[in-house]
């Protein structure tokens, strides 16, 4: 059986629950036990697909064509692991499979219930088997939510029934720094390990964010006001990058505390993968500028994963990434005269595409480096059908009713595994043997994970091809082109499916980090 690890937090939102959730993963990773990472949101969506990016950030996609919140980027990321739709569970979804259970009549005319029905729904997502030593669940929102209550209750009833021991309750609070007085207020803590409480939860470790380490006097009395042993009181500090929080953790013996309450032996483990990363982070290095020719730059997240993926490959290119927001819009070639490669990122809407050809164009004609993705490769056709091949006329049919549509929904190819009419989640691709895209992958066959409606319309391949562009990744039956390149350019490759959401801190992703290399040789 695994056991859990349940990561809930209050005084405010926004501490960082998915990276401490994903760093005590990391700490069990490290000496040698297997995890698995659930979140489960309170909120009345069925899932996070039909949710604003403008809100939310960017819509993370997993492997099995799951439309997620970013945390589970973050875990994918940190712990090397797989999600899928079973580990991203929203109120809205419990309520809809009860009340569809309700309607079949599977109740057999109970009356329906909060307790035990919503409850026992919540317990069936979190005890699916996972196969692993390890699993957390982070629950989403702040302890006093009114959506959350059921989680809690769900939470409580859930370590009861498989032992207190199998059980850890992780809570993360803040506690705020008043300038005045030089102070770090500790009742803000106090009050949401009450709450929990009176849900029947007694937290079992803290992690308490505050801008410096709490004094060995502030856990003790942290400890006391909350039934706790001053050593079970960490300090969630504020750093400047994320990666350095599973080593803020260690530092302060993390896993013995876990190790302790589960009753494992005490271990240590070797940090030295991220250790990496925090040397990377210190080290003098040469600057390299991205271009990223996009739209949704006024949205923290927006690009979540785009911009890891390339801080990724940066650590592995040893440089120090500078990202040059360059909007769609406005698009100006002197926008780009200081970079050294230039990406076009995934979008929708006809907003700034033509900014986005002006761009793809320019990279091709001024032989710079240049990463198309989603969106960024069809930009990139456009821009070669019209001025390479001469097609004027040539656009996407997201955009334009009368065109060459070189970028058309291929209806044909919308299988049952098209979410809505989204091409969503991962599919193979087979990579042409002698391309740039063969070089860099390694393989002749990969998997990426897609997100889109539209597609390269393959009746302009003869066009495309004799002009100079070459498609070197299409689906297994031949009808998709997925990759294109130009292979009299110093680097010039796209992809119709989103890269960034395979990438991971410890050795990047091969197209992104052949991007960097190519542009850091500029
Ligand atoms: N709007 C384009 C499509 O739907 C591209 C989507 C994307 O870049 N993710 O095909």
């Amino acid at each position: 059986m695994s056991r859990y690890i349940f990561v809930t937090g209050g005084v405010v939102s926004s501490l960082g629950k998915g990276v401490s959730a994903a760093s005590l993963g990391a700490l069990l990773q490290s000496r040698g036990y297997s995890v698995h990472v659930r979140k489960f949101d309170p909120y009345l969506n069925v899932d996070p697909g039909t949710m604003s990016p403008l809100q939310h950030g960017e819509v993370y996609v997993t492997d099995d064509g799951f439309e997620t919140d970013l945390d589970l980027g973050y875990y994918e990321r940190f712990l090397g692991i797989k999600l899928s739709k079973n580990d991203s569970v929203s109120g809205g979804r419990i309520y809809w499979d009860v009340l569809n259970a309700e309607r079949r009549g599977d109740y057999l005319g109970a009356t329906v219930q909060m307790i035990p029905h919503v409850t026992n729904k919540i317990k069936d997502y979190i005890a699916v088997p996972t196969n692993t030593d390890f699993v957390i669940c982070e629950i989403g929102g702040t302890v006093g939510d009114i959506e959350g209550k059921v989680f809690l209750e769900s939470i409580r009833q859930f370590a009861n029934e498989v032992g207190r021991r199998n059980v850890m309750f992780a809570h993360l609070t803040l506690a705020p720094y008043l300038e005045q007085s030089g102070e770090l207020k500790t009742k803000p803590t106090q009050m949401s390990v009450r709450r929990l409480l009176e849900n029947g939860i007694q937290a079992d470790v803290l992690f308490v964010r505050s801008p410096r380490m709490l004094t060995p006097d502030e856990r003790a009395k942290i400890g006391m006001f909350c039934n706790l042993p001053a050593k079970n009181v960490v300090t969630s500090m504020d750093v400047d990058n994320i990666y350095k929080i599973p080593l803020v953790y260690d530092e302060q013996d993390v896993f013995n505390i876990m190790a302790a309450h589960f009753g494992l032996p005490e271990a240590s483990g070797d940090m030295s993968k991220i250790k990496k990363i925090e040397q990377y982070l210190m080290a003098d290095l040469p600057v390299c500028t991205i271009g990223i020719v996009g739209k949704y730059f006024d949205v923290a997240d927006a690009y979540k994963s785009l911009n890891e993926a390339l801080f990724h490959a940066s650590i592995q290119n040893n440089v120090r990434l500078k990202i040059k927001k360059i909007d769609a819009e406005k698009f100006n070639p002197e926008d780009c005269a200081d970079v050294d490669g230039i990406l076009v990122p995934g979008g929708f809407g006809a907003r700034g595409v033509e900014g986005k050809i002006a761009a793809a164009k320019y990279a091709r004609e001024n032989n710079i480096p240049y990463m198309g993705i989603c969106l960024g490769m069809q930009v990139a056709v456009i821009d070669f059908m019209r001025n390479v091949v001469g097609d004027n006329t040539a656009n996407s049919t997201e955009f334009a009713k009368n065109c060459t549509p070189v970028i058309d929904i291929m209806h044909d190819c919308a299988t049952e595994n098209m979410g809505g009419t989204l091409r969503l989640g991962a599919y193979p691709c087979v990579i042409k043997p002698g391309t740039l895209a063969e070089k860099v992958y390694g393989a002749n066959r990969i998997s990426e994970r897609h997100r889109h409606r539209y597609e390269v319309n393959i009746e302009y391949r003869d066009a495309l091809e004799k002009n100079g562009m070459v498609i070197s990744g299409m689906s297994p039956d031949g009808k998709l082109p997925e990759m294109i390149e130009i292979p009299t350019h110093k680097f010039f490759i796209a992809g119709q499916f989103h890269p960034e959401f395979q990438s991971n801190p410890f050795s990047g992703h091969p197209l992104f980090n052949s991007f960097i290399a190519a542009a850091k040789a500029e």
